[in-house]
């Protein structure tokens, strides 16, 4: 299983779950029954999911559909794609600015969202005029739950 830096995870998806909706209300976004179960889906756990592990979940056979529904999602900034695990996992800062470091456990595939400011970073990758528009960083290690288990 995996660690959750949260208390009661259910209370973190259903918080989730409903700033989800009042986002997409307020936004005139439509979130659809698909939409909503696949981002449900993503807020089971903490774990990122690939998109093959979400049609499975959702017993999907149409590739096409969740695809429309995690570019939906990851658009309006209800979920993050991780680069480097080439998965999805839910936010919990939506409509937030927020830069998003992923802090990921590379055995259990937990993913932490930390948003620590980067000043100098930005100011050097802004040097030579350079516009800076999105920051992903992602930081790979191994969390306390799996370095118990070594
Ligand atoms: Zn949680
Ligand atoms: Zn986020
Ligand atoms: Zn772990």
């Amino acid at each position: 299983m995996t660690t959750c830096g949260c208390h009661n995870h259910t209370t973190c998806k259903t918080t989730a779950m409903k700033k989800a909706e009042a986002y997409c209300a307020a936004h005139n976004l439509r979130l659809t029954d698909t939409r909503k179960q696949v981002l449900a889906i993503i807020w089971q756990s903490h774990t990122a999911l690939t998109a093959h592990n979400i049609m499975e979940a959702l017993g999907n056979s149409q590739p096409p559909i969740t695809y429309r529904a995690l570019q939906f999602l990851q658009e309006n900034g209800l979920i993050h794609h991780i680069a480097s695990l080439n998965a999805y996992i839910g936010c919990p800062h939506i409509g937030e600015a927020h830069t998003g470091q992923m802090v990921i456990c590379k055995h259990c595939l937990t993913v932490t969202e930390i948003n620590t400011p980067l000043p100098q970073l930005l100011t050097d990758a802004s040097r030579n005029g350079f516009t800076v528009e999105d920051t992903h960083i992602e930081i790979l290690g191994t969390c306390k739950h799996c370095q118990s288990l070594a």
